[in-house]
């Protein structure tokens, strides 16, 4: 079961560990959305076309092609932002189209990091005049 890729391995986590920060990460979102998700786009378009039924007659089931877009758009992008690591701000999607930009992305969050860190250390200790 531990040797299979991902996509067959019957879990519902992801788990895999941060190339930068080592450490382990988890994820509830699968890079793609499972069969039980297209089950459920199913039953709402069922749902959909029997609601609509008066008005638009069975081409009311096509209403489930927008719906069906919006879902996949909400879904990748939850699951891309669950990816980032909040440990060093590593985004691995953005690593595999760009890396030069998650280079810069992950430099970004620790000077961010770094401020915040500063401007709690001053607030602690205000500089006595
Ligand atoms: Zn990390």
């Amino acid at each position: 079961m531990e040797s299979l890729p991902f996509q067959y391995q019957k879990r519902a986590f992801w788990e895999f560990i941060c190339p930068i920060c080592k450490k382990e990460r988890r994820s509830s979102y699968w890079p793609s959305p499972r069969t039980r998700h297209y089950w459920q786009l199913a039953a709402v378009g069922l749902f959909v076309t029997a609601c609509g039924w008066p008005f638009f007659g069975f081409r009311g089931f096509f209403l489930i092609f927008p719906i069906w877009g919006t879902f996949e758009f909400i879904y990748r992008s939850r699951a891309r932002q669950s990816l980032t690591c909040p440990h060093c701000g590593f985004d691995p999607y953005l690593y595999k189209y760009d890396v030069k930009l998650a280079r810069a992305k992950v430099e970004e969050f620790f000077a961010e990091k770094k401020k915040q860190q500063d401007a709690k250390k001053s607030s602690k200790n205000p500089p006595t005049p």
